[in-house]
């Protein structure tokens, strides 16, 4: 086996490599750019190369340096985990010609499966069905007009170098071909530097099923059954599960063979999987299902730990030995599926803003206790640790979620309740988004095909999992705790600045979702407190401490364990229904910060005015929420300094405001 290998990738699959890598005694030397200097990669790896600055093509995929480093370092083989060069059969080349190693296929077989057109073509030499479509070399626009008048609507035009979803154009009528065309061509040249497109049927009901393969050096090759990926957005992957919901054995043994035969035809070696498109005319009929080729990914797949989980293998492991010369550790009718596996890609990004990918610092990022590490029912595969920054050089993915249970049942209430484990502050991410999705009665019933996101979009989008009177009640009774903990007190005891006319009360000005809200607090007598939200009745609220630093809170009828983290005013409250985020406004500070601005009421940072709460002449009182803004996607509340009257407003809802900018005036 070898001594020392290099890894050419970063982030959690860089982590991923390390760790088989390290249990098997085999040393690592990671690559990093200027954004990666500290990163989770780096330290996971016994020694680290600095290979450039932060943009991909000056340091990730400089594979002349990478080769280099690999030479001083004294590595004996490169893994190209996925993306970056791991498809490119030039650096495999490049790695044998330098006397190293490349953990994956020939160049041979990455250059056969590399153009989806030529690959299509070596496909049907191979007996391996197709989508009916056009993959001829001829691109003449009205031969792709004719053909995929020929074909039908709808049809997909496709970048034959295309991945990642991108190159992608679903055309509905043959008057929009030109177009759509035109487009997608536009598209493929700037993202892979060829515009060479095929064209396909779009498949009714797609469901995307792949097959993982496994070839060695001696021309063995197996298959380690399927993966259902057809959550999708944007042509892109989101949930990813083993076995496929409904798969029959027969069709399995069809679909194995074919994915095998297609492996074969290009002498593969190594880690690989088969993609398919499957077409079904119902729900839950395998005999419905008919499934064609649809491309061969010729590397690790981002969603092997699914496989790994039902199978009880390690992939990398597998990738090592077969690159070191072995043979495949296991003959087909020894591998076997235990349970069912299920995977959620953790990304940052705005669901709600069409999935806007965000980016920022991981001030808070608590993930659900892992359980094992292969065949475990919970396995996080990151490779952030708080405090991390998702930079925009690379892509959104934060973490890997992988679960698995005896059904597949099991499987999702486990994603769900370890979705609801994972706490992240600082960046937007799709969390909640998936615990939606997982829940969706599509879901939930295996009722799966690539437009299941579009379909449960009234479910999916703009949610509120918590409710301003939940909200409300977590973040005050976190104030009140926190407050008690730092006097040494009980929280329910009486203190004096509440006393108010001889009620014992308590003001809190809040905003949720951009919208000014007050509570009251009032205390009852010895240890009751009710608490009132809005305009609703107020109802008694109490809250002990929990364990692990949460808060058990009881109000309004609802019991539940929440922890809340503070990041300037907005509170993110995490609850097992849901996280919400609320703001909660200091007067006192607000007062302290506007004494600095010489009484202006500006904006803190440059955002845009989400409402005002107050209109020209109000009368105000100190600490009253005015408005609300949102910057950086948050909001924040600008509060009234000392009471008066407002005299103007200086811009209106909608508006972007320059950080500084008076947004109002008080006399
Ligand atoms: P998978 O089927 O493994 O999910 P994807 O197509 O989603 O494969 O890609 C896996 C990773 O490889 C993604 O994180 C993406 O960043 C990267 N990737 C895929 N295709 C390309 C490409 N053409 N250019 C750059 N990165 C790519
Ligand atoms: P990429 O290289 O970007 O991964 P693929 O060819 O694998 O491209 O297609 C990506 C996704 O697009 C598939 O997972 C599937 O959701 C959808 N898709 C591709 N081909 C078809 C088709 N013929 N009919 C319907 N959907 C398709
Ligand atoms: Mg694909």
């Amino acid at each position: 086996m070898f001594k020392k290998i290099l890894i050419a990738n970063r982030g959690e699959i860089a982590c991923r490599v390390a760790a088989t890598a390290r249990r098997m005694g085999i040393q690592t030397v990671a690559v990093y750019s200027d954004a990666d200097a500290g990163a989770k990669h780096v330290q996971a790896c016994d020694e680290a190369v600095h290979v450039g600055t932060s943009a991909p093509k000056d340091s990730y995929l400089r594979w002349e340096r990478i080769l280099q480093a690999a030479k001083d370092t004294g590595a004996q083989a490169i893994h190209p985990g996925y993306g970056f060069l791991s498809e490119n059969q030039d650096f495999a080349s490049a790695c044998a010609a330098a006397g190293l190693v490349f953990i994956g296929p020939p160049a041979s077989a990455i250059l056969a499966m590399g153009l989806k057109a030529e690959s299509k073509r070596l496909m049907e030499t191979a007996g391996v069905p197709l989508v009916p479509g056009y993959h001829g070399a001829d691109q003449d626009p009205d031969l792709l007009q004719r053909e995929a008048d020929a074909i039908g609507y709808p049809a997909l035009i496709k970048a034959s170098a295309g991945g990642g979803g991108k190159g992608m154009r679903v055309v509905d009528r043959s008057e929009d071909f030109a177009a759509a065309l035109a487009s997608c061509q536009r598209e493929a040249r700037n993202s892979f530097g060829s515009d060479a497109v095929l064209i396909e049927k779009y498949v009714q009901r797609p469901r995307h099923i792949e097959i993982q393969v496994f070839g060695d050096t001696q021309g063995n090759c197996v298959h380690l059954f399927e993966r259902d990926c057809s959550v999708q957005r944007r042509h892109q992957k989101v949930l990813e599960e083993a076995p496929a919901p409904g798969m029959t054995e027969a069709l399995r043994a069809q679909m194995g063979a074919a994915a095998v035969a297609a492996a074969k035809a290009v002498n593969y070696v190594g880690a690989g999987t088969v993609e398919f498109i499957v077409e079904q005319t119902a729900y839950d009929q395998a005999e419905s299902m008919k499934f064609f080729f649809m491309e061969m990914n010729t590397r690790l797949q981002v969603e092997h730990p699914v496989t790994e989980a039902i199978t009880g293998l390690d992939l990398v492991e597998w990738q090592l030995r077969v690159a070191n010369g072995e043979p495949l550790p296991l003959q087909q009718h020894q591998i076997r599926i235990s349970g069912h596996a299920i995977e959620a890609r953790i990304c940052a990004e705005n669901p709600d803003n069409n999935f806007l990918p965000a980016t920022g610092t991981l001030q808070v990022y608590s993930k659900p206790q892992a359980v094992s590490f292969q065949r475990g029912t919970i396995r996080v595969d990151d490779g952030v640790r708080e405090g991390d920054s998702i930079s925009p050089f690379y892509d959104s993915m934060v973490a890997k979620l992988i679960v698995h249970g005896d059904t597949r049942e099991q499987a999702l209430s486990r994603l769900d309740s370890a979705l609801a484990q994972t706490q992240i502050v600082g960046l937007n991410t799709n969390v909640q988004f998936l615990r939606y999705v997982v829940r969706s009665e599509s879901f939930a019933n295996a009722k799966l095909d690539t437009a299941l996101i579009q379909r449960e979009s009234a479910v999916l989008f703009n949610q509120d999992p918590l409710g301003v009177q939940a909200a409300a009640a977590a973040v005050i009774a976190n104030a009140l705790q926190a407050e008690a903990a730092a006097q040494g007190a009980d929280p329910f005891s009486r203190r004096d600045g509440w006393q108010s006319h001889g009620i014992t009360q308590r003001r809190f000005e809040l905003a949720y979702e951009g919208q000014p809200v007050r509570a009251e607090l009032l205390y009852e007598r010895e240890g009751i407190l009710s608490l009132q939200v809005g305009a609703a009745a107020a109802a008694p609220l109490q809250f002990t401490a929990s364990d692990d630093g949460g808060l058990w809170v009881h109000f309004n009828g609802a019991r539940f364990l929440t922890t809340v983290h503070a990041q300037g005013e907005v509170r993110h409250v995490f609850t097992p229904q849901g996280a919400a985020r609320i703001s909660l406004l200091d007067p006192l500070a607000h007062a302290g910060e506007t004494a600095q601005e010489g009484g202006r009421l500006t904006a803190p940072m440059p955002g845009k005015v989400v409402s005002f709460a107050v209109k020209v002449g109000d009368p105000v009182k100190a600490g009253q929420a005015l408005a609300v803004m949102e910057a950086m996607k948050m909001e924040h509340t600008i509060a009234a300094p000392q009471d008066g009257t407002v005299e103007e407003l200086l811009y209106s809802p909608g508006d972007q405001v320059a950080e500084g900018a008076e947004l109002l005036k008080l006399r």
